[in-house]
């Protein structure tokens, strides 16, 4: 991912010794004359020369040799190095005047102070819980007046995605249009589920899988001490699907398919004929992106509203749509979420709620409330002692546990910087 921090630049004449004859004509042509398809507020001027000067980019991964063909920012030589630092020294080199700064971390080691600097986020990540994580932070900066966002807290969110063939770009404009919480719907239903269910109750085959994914392939090492599980090694995925059959047979679960191991290890099982089209895909992704921060740091024109999506399988198709906001939005609507339960549910089903709603799709929630004047933890799975401690309240009944009608809940997930208030409303 991107972000750009003071995105437009406007330049005098003159701007020192990276500039050249006609460096920025291509971009003039966009501001400084008017068209059919410009902003209804823009103004061209002659002034206005663009160019994202000041750039940060985050990214956690190093470079892998699979990492080569679908870019053009990494080199052989690169392997093993972070991609932040490549691709920063690599456009610092290359385009005189920008300065790009690298961040070898995970977003969330990044905190408001950081990214309250920027003008625009662009994200391009792979994963929804670090989406949403990304698009709760930008919520959680927005500031309100008498229930009015106010519109100079807003920092546009544009985000891209591809997968193979497949690719969508989207603008987010937080707190006024739909975010990516608002449309979690659109999203492939969960891969990742609560710990506690693959150890000790699975209840679908893809429990099961992630069982021997993650539990019994370190433990048990089936091809040599440091070997990781490889998604394109169909040995690797053969061992994987064989044990999940026996978890499966041990807790008469039916449905572990070798197709399902090998989706749930979410391989991209690429043949080199594809790799120029889904390249061709990142790239699309890239460029619709790239345009729509153009347009946001310009106002030159209109920015997209707000979701496209694209598809080159067979030709190439796109399609632009409006996503809508949801009114009771978990993350961008002020208004709390009500949790409806019976005092006799457990606290285990108040879990399952939270993992499994589509709306919600939790990864590992962890639930606190007041209970005579004290925050009191139920349920916090992170870390393994307090996991110990609070499993016991998993089985007992929200009467059990001393919870009132009308009782705020406070639930901390992956999926979002912020705690989540939930209002618990007994049905009888
Ligand atoms: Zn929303």
């Amino acid at each position: 991912m991107a972000e750009m921090e003071e995105p437009m630049v406007v330049d005098g004449v003159g701007g020192g010794s990276c500039e050249w004859e006609g460096r920025w004509n291509h971009v003039t042509k966009f501001l400084e004359r008017s068209g059919p398809f410009t902003h209804p507020d823009f103004e061209p001027s002659t002034e206005a020369l663009s160019g994202f000067r000041n750039i940060d980019v985050v990214d956690m991964d190093t470079i892998d040799v699979s990492n080569l063909n679908r870019q053009f920012l990494f080199r052989s030589k690169d392997v093993g190095r972070p991609k932040a630092d490549v691709a920063a020294d690599f456009i610092n080199s290359r385009i005189p005047g920008c300065r790009v700064v690298p961040h070898f971390k995970k977003i969330q080691d990044l905190d408001e102070t950081f990214y309250r600097r920027f003008h625009i986020i662009v994200c391009g990540l792979d994963s929804i819980v670090a989406r949403r994580w990304m698009n709760g932070m930008l919520i959680s900066l927005l500031v309100y007046e008498d229930g009015e966002v106010d519109q100079t807290s807003i920092i546009p969110l544009v985000d891209g995605g591809t997968e193979g063939f497949k690719g969508n770009a989207r603008v987010i404009l937080p707190g006024l249009t739909a975010c990516i919480d608002c449309t979690l719907e659109l999203y492939p239903p969960q891969i990742n589920f609560p710990m506690c269910t693959i150890a000790t109750m699975p209840r679908l085959p893809e429990h099961c899988i992630e069982y021997v994914r993650i539990l019994l392939w370190p433990k048990e090492m089936p091809f040599g001490d440091a070997i990781a599980l490889d998604g394109d090694d169909p040995e690797h995925i053969q061992w994987v699907f064989q044990r999940s059959l026996e978890r499966a047979a041990e807790f008469s679960i039916t449905g572990v398919t070798y197709r399902l191991t090998q989706g749930e290890h979410k391989t991209a099982h690429l043949l080199p004929v594809c790799v120029l089209t889904t390249l061709f895909s990142a790239f699309c992704d890239a460029a619709a992106c790239a345009t729509e921060v153009f347009k946001l740091a310009t106002s030159a024109y209109v920015p997209l509203c707000n979701y496209m999506v694209f598809n080159d399988v067979d030709g190439l198709y796109t399609y632009t749509f409006e996503a809508e906001r949801k009114e009771n939005c978990s993350a961008c609507s002020q208004i709390p979420q009500d949790l409806g339960f019976s005092p006799s549910s457990t606290l285990q089903e108040v879990l399952n709620y939270l993992t499994e709603s589509v709306s919600l799709q939790m990864k590992s929630p962890a639930i606190t409330a007041k209970v005579e004047g004290k925050s009191k933890t139920l349920y916090l799975q992170s870390v393994a002692s307090i996991e110990q401690r609070t499993r016991p309240n998993l089985s007992k009944t929200l009467r059990d546990l001393g919870l009132k009608d009308g009782q705020e809940l406070a639930v901390a997930d992956v999926t979002s910087p912020q705690t989540m208030l939930f209002r618990l409303c007994f049905t009888s």
